[in-house]
Parts: C-alpha cells; sequence; structure tokens
C-alpha cells in the first residue's frame, strides 16, 4: 500500500503542477496525458506483480533461509480427480504442501479436503467463486468472498485459514482493504509453472527446475493433469538435490 500511495502522492502532484504551469507558460495536451498513461500503467503493473507489494504486503519467498527448503502449492483444488493422486504422490515422497481452495470446491467435495488437512498439508483462502471477473470486486464483495470460503472450511475442519492467495495473482486497493479487514497473510509465489499454460510436462519441469533455490515458492494447479508427472518429477529432483518440501508455514517462519 505505501507504493501504491507514493505513486498517488507523486502523480497527484505532478499534475498540479502540470495545472500550475499550464496557467502561466501554457501546457500542451498531451503532457497531461502521458502523465495518465504512466500512471494508469504503473497500477496495471503494481496489480500483476505481488512481489512489488505495490497495495498490500505479500510474501513470495524466504530469501533469508539457509536449509533447502521449499514450498510447494497448489491453486483452485480441491478436485476430485486429481487432488487425491496429488495427495498420493505426496505421501509417497513424504513431502508436504500448501493447498488455496476455491470455496465452492470445498462446499462441493468436502472429503477431499479433509484429506488435504488429514494428511498434514496446509489449506489457504483462494475466495469462494474465483470468477474471472473477481478482480473488480468492491471490498464488501471481496469480504463475502473471502468469509463464505472460511465459512466452508469452518463447517469441515472448525479452523480457519489464515492465508490468501488471490485469484489470478492480481491485487487491487478493494483487496487489500478486505484482507486488511480479514487479517489473512498474502501469499504469492517466487517460481510461476505457468502449468495451466503450458501443456507439456516436460517443459514445466525445466521451467521450474532451473529456478530452484532455497526459500522459493513454486505455484501449480491440482485440477488438471499435467500436475501428476510435473509434481513426481519435481520431488524426484528434490531427492536428488537433497531439497525438502514443506508447508507455506514452515517456511514463513523459518530463517
Ligand atoms: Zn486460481
Amino acid at each position: 500500500m505505501k507504493n501504491f500511495k507514493i505513486t498517488s502522492f507523486v502523480t497527484i502532484s505532478l499534475f498540479l503542477l502540470l495545472v500550475i504551469l499550464d496557467t502561466t507558460v501554457g501546457i500542451p495536451l498531451w503532457w497531461y496525458i502521458v502523465l495518465l498513461i504512466l500512471w494508469f500503467t504503473i497500477m496495471a503493473l503494481g496489480s500483476f506483480n505481488m512481489s512489488w507489494g505495490f497495495y498490500l504486503k505479500a510474501f513470495t519467498s524466504n530469501p533469508t533461509i539457509i536449509q533447502k527448503k521449499i514450498a510447494i502449492t497448489f491453486d483452485d483444488g480441491p478436485n476430485p480427480e486429481f487432488t487425491p493422486k496429488v495427495l498420493d504422490i505426496l505421501k509417497q515422497y513424504n513431502a508436504k504442501a500448501t493447498f488455496f481452495c476455491i470455496g465452492e470446491n470445498v462446499e462441493r467435495y468436502p472429503e477431499i479436503f479433509k484429506a488435504i488437512v488429514a494428511q498434514g498439508h496446509t489449506v489457504g483462502n483462494h475466495s469462494f467463486s474465483h470468477e474471472l471477473m473477481i478482480d473488480f470486486n468492491s471490498t464488501e464483495n471481496w469480504l463475502d468472498e473471502i468469509k463464505q470460503t472460511e465459512n466452508a472450511i469452518h463447517k469441515i475442519t472448525s479452523k480457519k485459514t489464515t492465508l490468501f492467495r488471490p485469484p489470478f495473482g492480481v491485487t487491487t486497493p478493494k483487496l487489500a482493504q478486505a484482507l486488511t479487514i480479514t487479517e489473512h497473510q498474502v501469499i504469492g509465489w517466487s517460481i510461476r509453472s505457468f502449468d495451466t499454460v503450458i501443456k507439456n510436462p516436460e517443459r514445466i519441469i525445466k521451467r521450474i527446475t532451473k529456478q530452484l533455490q532455497p526459500g522459493a515458492v513454486i505455484l501449480l494447479h491440482d485440477k488438471q493433469s499435467n500436475v501428476l508427472p510435473v509434481l513426481e518429477h519435481l520431488l524426484q529432483v528434490f531427492q536428488k538435490q537433497d531439497y525438502q518440501a514443506v508447508t507455506i508455514n514452515e517456511l514463513l517462519h523459518e530463517n
């Protein structure tokens, strides 16, 4: 939010300066247009880059960690076809992960959600609907989205989550306001697999493994078939390179 406020302050100051100059020496219209385009571009880039901390503070990795620990995160589940298989693979390799669940899916597949929690993985809130236009939500609508998911999770586990991952990785001032009220910690990532765009598992694995480093946070999705070969291969690489797959909570609190 600090960066957002600074950018807004600088833009408004420059705008006022232009207005003052306009009354004395005269300013061409395109100066205003350039200022507006610059402001809009910075706002948009800030929305899409959580690591900038533009509208809110997000945890995207732990660069100070000494141990070879990495957090694998799965978004958009629980999924009836792939989440149980993901859980089997994680169990086989004695790995822990974090699942950012969509509230609607939690309500639809409570047994799978229960299995995630029962196996000792961490769960986080990933909105209730994850609808396409969600990033245009008002603060009130964001609060509804977050609270509905919390209620769905609470019904099953009697617990609340403390972590939130923004749908599409987009942050806005309205979302920031809502999260200040709900007090969720925002979790981003440092390694984006692009597994929803790249279908070929080998290309995804290559993309991830060349960026591996202690404290990294990997983004995957447990809603599609490529997650299975990618996860299996990744955990084999972890074994070879002595990496340990841990939950976000463990990564957050280690130095
Ligand atoms: Zn998502």
